[in-house]
């Protein structure tokens, strides 16, 4: 019998090991990783250069508390701030805590309460974020929610100008929702969403948990849209595999978060701030991401032609490296028969099988990836 809480109805792989875009079963089966841990480990496992900054800092220090100057947090704060519209950034530990210190900044600086998010977003399972969240699944059993939250249909402009009224605090925003099913925003309503913050006078919170930091070709997958968000939030890729979240902010927020306003003892430690620095000097280089586009386009392509007489497959959509194959069934038996082949692969939604491989994912990768979505489809 297990020991541990049976949140998780866990795949039948046993980790072992991991490097790279493989992972490794305890019995020394190997798997192509198109899951990333869910987006984290975007430069593959155990890259060579985040390992380094990683065990470098192992040997100076691990934690001394945010009472102290931590100079590697400086560093990785400007290269989030210099990489995007942001001024400022508060550092913590995972998606959630990033969203929940952007949900607390958006309350103390209007003096508002009402925060409009979408239905099908995701936002994370603290008390505040699953509140926000759009999923009534994630709530189940849990009593009231927050009820500082309303829920709007995703890409639908009229519906969210009825729900913003003069108590609107923020409007929060995924750019694709990424659990909800690889939904990507229409390019029209991402902007049109944005003016509508600027002429109310409503912050614009963009969470970038799942799509930022290189995931979709671009730095910050809001830059598709040429929009300028008040709040930015980040984690899972920023340490690769060590557990940082990130929230970034304008810089007429600043004075909001004061001394004392907000906290955490573990959020910015400096063993992720070193993995975060290492991560942020090779994601935010120009030619990393024009890799990753071109990669994209080769892997959605693809995807296209080879799926495109399947009967199953509806859809493949996605921006990136962030792709959901839509297909016309629940696909949770299909999953474990492509894990079962060697290529570990993530559901969102009932009906979409979704791919997140690293963004050091090599055309040998995706050629074997294709060749056993294809084949399991086929069948
Ligand atoms: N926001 C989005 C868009 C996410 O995809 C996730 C996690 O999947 C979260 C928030 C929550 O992040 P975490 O699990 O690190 O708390």
């Amino acid at each position: 019998m297990s020991a541990l809480f049976p949140t998780y109805k866990r795949f039948d792989v046993s980790v072992a090991s991991a490097k790279g875009t493989t992972i490794t079963d305890v019995a020394g089966k190997q798997y192509l990783d198109f899951g990333s841990g869910i987006s984290v480990c975007n430069l593959g496992h155990r890259h060579p250069a985040v390992q380094q900054a990683v065990e470098e800092q192992l040997g100076k220090y691990w934690h001394v508390s945010n009472l102290y100057d931590i100079p590697l947090q400086e560093k990785v704060a400007t290269l989030l701030t210099d990489n995007s519209v942001g001024d400022y950034v508060f550092f913590c530990n995972s998606g959630a805590e990033a969203n929940e210190a952007a949900i607390k900044l958006a309350r103390k600086a209007t003096g508002k309460t009402k925060i409009i998010t979408f239905k099908q977003s995701f936002h994370g399972r603290t008390f505040a974020t699953m509140s926000a969240t759009g999923q009534d699944k994630i709530k189940d059993g849990f009593g009231p929610m927050l009820n500082t939250f309303e829920y709007v249909p995703y890409n639908d402009l009229d519906a969210l100008k009825t729900a913003l009224d003069d108590q609107t605090a923020a409007i929060m925003l995924e750019i694709i929702q990424g659990e909800g099913g690889v939904v990507v925003g229409d390019d029209t309503f991402i902007k049109d969403v944005a003016q509508l913050c600027k002429a109310h006078d409503v912050l614009l919170i963009v969470d970038e948990i799942q799509t930022g930091l290189g995931r979709t070709g671009k730095a910050f997958a809001y830059e598709h849209h040429g929009i300028s968000p008040d709040i930015i939030t980040v984690a899972k890729a920023l340490g690769n595999g060590l557990p940082v979240g990130a929230m970034i902010g304008k810089a007429a927020l600043g004075h909001v978060f004061g001394p004392g306003s907000h906290g955490t003892t573990f959020g910015g430690n400096p063993l992720a701030m070193a993995a975060a620095d290492a991560v942020l000097e090779i994601i935010f280089q120009e030619e990393f991401l024009q890799d990753v586009v071109q990669k994209a386009a080769y892997l959605q392509e693809q995807l296209r032609t080879q799926l495109e007489q399947n009967p199953v497959v509806e859809d493949i959509r996605g921006k990136g490296l962030m792709i959901g194959i839509v297909c016309s069934e629940d696909v949770s038996s299909i999953i474990p028969k492509m894990i079962e082949k060697g290529l570990i692969v993530l559901q969102a939604g009932p009906n979409v099988i979704r791919l997140l491989p690293a963004l050091t994912v090599t055309q040998n990768d995706i050629d074997q990836a294709l060749h056993i979505i294809t084949e399991t489809l086929e069948e």
